[in-house]
């Protein structure tokens, strides 16, 4: 941090305090990098307490937040056979955003060189020392930050141009069954005995955290989220029909759609000014996973700073986008079979090399292997026709042909 004619400058302001703004802020002052971080005060930009899902081995840095674990993990097919197995040293976390936000809250706190502060962020620019943050207090006031440098994790409003935007849109309920129900040790992550959709596919997804509490999810990978009241029947059909729970209440819920597409995200829209999170590009396009690219990215981000080095790398490589675009694609056109697709793809890769690949630490020779466990000929056909695809700002897919 240092002062000047225009007042505090730190070395870096990160503009909203979600999954990546708090990853970034943490490990900033881990590497000795000034930082405020402002988030949003209580109101409509502020999103609900979610559920954020990875997998990583060994202790994390965020163990404390981590609520519930799994060692197995499972995909059932729409006719119930089960692949399941345990991806070692890989292991399933939980965490709630609400305790993990307090988390980071507390570790930030207790570093002389951080603050958080509550504001809304209205413009972000460049400026003679790196660049400014133009906000507004919750009680009315005006405030500008300044840093050398801004991470801005503010969502932006709609993709920007691309060939595929799938959305992957769900509703779960945190369930409590009069009777035991649920093996705490494995998480099912797509469980295909669900009515499937015209276009897309749906699936239902079981974390256990007792033998009689879990996290049920209804998960579609389409073009339009559903009513309320749409999530809730498929939930009722899945929970009773499908999991065959008996007596459960539903002690909470929540909602939420990830947009899946092959959109390039801009990710320095300043001399001084850098993109983080969803809204540079963070989300996995197959998968909708973010978290952990979020983690990885923070941590490089404040090392490469430290280092003299500012910049944030690419969330993801080219070659995972590459195959990422023609999996959003064979599966927009209805060219592969959802629910067959991801089946076979977990009964014919081990799991620990499939979660490997989804966080970008395969090898070319391994990501080679997986792609000859799809189904190889819609598969050729899409990855011919991709490159001559434009990416356009339709706001939607193109048509299926
Ligand atoms: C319900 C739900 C569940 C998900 N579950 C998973 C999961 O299990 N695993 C996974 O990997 N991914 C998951 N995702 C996807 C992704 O991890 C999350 O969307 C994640 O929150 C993205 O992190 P982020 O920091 O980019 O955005 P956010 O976490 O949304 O953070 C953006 C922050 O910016 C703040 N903000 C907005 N506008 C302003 C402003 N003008 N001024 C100041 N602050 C502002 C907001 O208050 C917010 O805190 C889920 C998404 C949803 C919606």
């Amino acid at each position: 941090m240092t002062g000047g004619v225009h007042g505090r400058v730190d070395d870096a302001v990160v503009v909203g305090g979600g999954a990546a703004g708090l990853c970034l802020a943490h490990w900033l002052t881990r590497t000795g990098t000034g930082v405020t971080l402002v988030e949003a005060p209580d109101g409509p930009l502020r999103p609900a307490e979610r559920t954020w899902c990875y997998w990583e081995a060994g202790t994390g840095e965020f163990e404390e937040a981590v609520v519930a674990s799994w060692q197995r993990l499972r995909v059932r097919g729409p006719d119930g056979s089960a692949v399941g197995s345990d991806p070692s040293p890989l292991r399933y976390r939980m965490v709630r955003s609400g305790p993990f936000e307090q988390l980071v809250h507390s570790r930030l706190a207790a570093a002389p060189e951080a603050r958080v502060l509550r504001a809304t962020a209205h413009e972000v620019r460049d400026a003679p020392y790196g660049a400014e943050v133009r906000c507004t207090t919750a009680d009315g006031r005006p405030l500008t930050l300044r840093g050398r440098y801004v991470f801005d994790s503010r969502p932006v409003p709609g993709a920007p141009p691309h060939r595929t935007i799938l959305l992957q849109h769900f509703r779960g309920w945190f369930v409590r069954t009069a009777a035991p129900r649920f093996e705490p040790q494995v998480a099912d992550l797509m469980d295909f005995r669900v009515p499937q959709p015209r276009h897309g596919l749906a699936f239902g997804y079981v974390l256990p955290l007792a033998p009689d509490r879990a996290l049920v999810e209804y998960t579609e990978f389409s073009r339009a989220p559903l009513t309320t009241a749409a999530y809730e029947a498929a939930l009722r059909q899945y929970s009773a029909g499908v999991l065959r729970l008996g007596r459960f209440t539903v002690e909470s819920a929540e909602q939420g759609v990830i947009p899946m597409t092959d959109a390039r995200f801009p990710r320095r829209t300043g001399r001084a000014v850098f993109r983080i999170g969803a809204a540079g590009g963070a989300t996995r396009p197959a998968t909708g996973y973010t978290f952990a690219a979020v983690q990885r990215q923070s941590r490089a981000i404040a090392t490469a700073l430290r280092d003299g080095r500012p910049g944030v790398p690419p969330p993801h490589g080219r070659r995972a986008l590459a195959m990422d675009a023609v999996l959003l694609r064979a599966l927009d056109t209805g060219r592969v079979d959802g629910p067959r697709f991801f089946t076979d793809l977990f009964r014919r890769v081990p799991m620990e090399r499939l979660l490997r690949f989804l966080d970008g630490g395969s090898t070319p020779w391994e990501e080679f292997g997986i792609g000859l466990r799809t189904p190889v000929g819609p598969m050729l056909r899409t990855a011919a026709e991709v490159p001559f695809l434009a990416r356009r700002a339709t706001g939607r897919s193109e048509e299926s042909s």
